[in-house]
């Protein structure tokens, strides 16, 4: 039941956030990214309140929390119209990784700045020649002595620019059967070899995404997440559930920010005798959009839910339907905020239009809509698959 009715805590956390979103809000975003440069005050003040890190432990900095936590800290920033993405990449997949399977040196290191904030970790697995085919990645790293010498290529890395470090998803040689098999690295982004080249996205976001080339990029033993090089895949798959959990908060606060702006609109503005918001062609798809976005949320808490206590298998499904549903809900309310607005929805001075991108990338990464589908398909229903 803990998942249906929200806590007095989650209410209070919940409050405390929208009114830091508040402080800033929609115009800094703008502001901010018209000067070409990240939520740096934002980002620091969250951190300082302890929001970046409230769910990492607390032995590391961290607030003790989970991702039910972290996910309500995204939803309120993205409804106050300032998400912070890297939310979901920093302490959400790293912090989680680190925090769940890295050493004892590892943790100190990072975990104490990424929970403050005054570090940051990029996350890096797609590659141009596997896209949502995951198997297909080639990074590949060789030893050489007690060191590892990576080489790749990733693409639409988000926040590079920002990082201190990008934990990459490469792949090493089991020893026994010559097998490659997923392995994940802590780079720092100063390495020698480690070139980024930031991709011209059509997206109004401070976050930049990167075209990563790594060439023969040389790491410590220390750099492999964990101890065990076989556990690569544990470690893979207890970051990418917080990953679609919290692009499903980022969704949903989108979303509700859009429909937000539409309400207050379609409230006020009257060319015939009453607000456009009293006619039905208007209010009911809003309504809409509401119930999505309150059913989506659902599902995301129910994802957390699974997650925080422990139920990696369970969250798996969850999470990848909360994405895909969330991605939707955001995709239809910022078109129908959009509309709502008539002209005035396609001017810069409302900022609705540039959401029309924006909410394309829930429903795009990290994981499509297809590729969601396909896993409801097979690993849910049973049916065959096509490829
Ligand atoms: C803004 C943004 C930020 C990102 N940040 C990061 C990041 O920080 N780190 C990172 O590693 N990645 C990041 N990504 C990458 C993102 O995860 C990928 O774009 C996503 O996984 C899809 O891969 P792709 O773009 O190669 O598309 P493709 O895999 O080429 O897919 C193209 C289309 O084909 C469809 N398709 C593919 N296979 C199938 C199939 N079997 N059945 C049906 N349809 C199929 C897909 O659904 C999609 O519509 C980011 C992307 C964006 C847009």
């Amino acid at each position: 039941m803990t998942t249906l009715i929200e806590s007095e805590e989650h209410k209070a956390l919940r409050s405390a956030v929208a009114a830091l979103g508040k402080r800033y809000g929609r115009d800094y975003l703008t502001r901010t990214v018209a000067e070409g440069r990240p939520l740096t005050e934002l980002w620091s003040d969250a951190g300082g309140l302890g929001y970046l890190g409230v769910n990492l432990p607390e032995a590391y900095g961290g607030g003790g929390g989970g991702i039910s936590e972290l996910s309500i800290v995204l939803e309120e920033l993205g409804a106050a119209g300032s998400p912070l993405l890297m939310l979901v990449v920093s302490p959400a997949i790293c912090g989680t990784v680190i925090a769940r399977f890295g050493t004892e040196d590892q943790k100190r290191e990072w975990l104490p700045g990424l929970a403050d904030g005054t570090r940051l970790m990029a996350f890096g697995i797609t590659e141009p020649d596997a896209g949502s085919n995951s198997h297909r990645i080639t990074t590949t790293a060789r030893r050489d002595g007690t060191d590892w010498l990576l080489t790749g290529r990733k693409v639409f890395i988000s926040g590079v620019d920002m990082a201190d470090a990008v934990l990459i998803v490469g792949r090493t040689e089991d020893a026994r059967t010559g097998r490659l098999k997923p392995c994940l690295f802590i780079v720092p982004t100063d390495s020698e070899g480690f070139r980024k080249r930031p991709i011209d996205m059509e997206l109004n976001a401070a976050e930049k995404q990167f075209e990563l080339v790594l060439d023969d990029v040389r790491l410590p033993a220390s750099a492999l997440v964990g101890e065990a090089e076989d556990a690569g895949l544990l470690q893979l798959f207890a970051g990418l559930n917080p990953e679609r959990i919290m692009t499903a908060a980022f969704a949903i606060g989108m979303g509700r920010y859009a429909l937000a702006k539409a309400i207050e609109y379609a409230r006020d503005r009257t060319v015939w005798k009453a607000p456009i918001g009293a006619h039905q062609a208007i209010a009911h798809p809003l309504a809409q959009a509401h119930i999505d976005l309150e059913l989506a949320r659902l599902m995301m808490q129910k994802a957390a839910h699974l997650y925080d206590s422990g139920d990696d298998v369970g969250a798996g499904e969850a999470a990848n339907m909360a994405k895909y549903a969330a991605g939707e809900a955001c995709v239809r309310a910022v078109d129908q905020a959009v509309h709502t607005l008539g002209g005035n929805g396609l001017t810069r001075e409302y900022g609705l239009a540039s959401l029309i991108t924006a909410a394309r990338v829930a429903r795009i990464a990290p994981v499509s809509r297809e590729m969601i589908l396909n896993y409801v398909s097979h690993q849910t229903l049973g049916l065959p698959k096509s490829y």
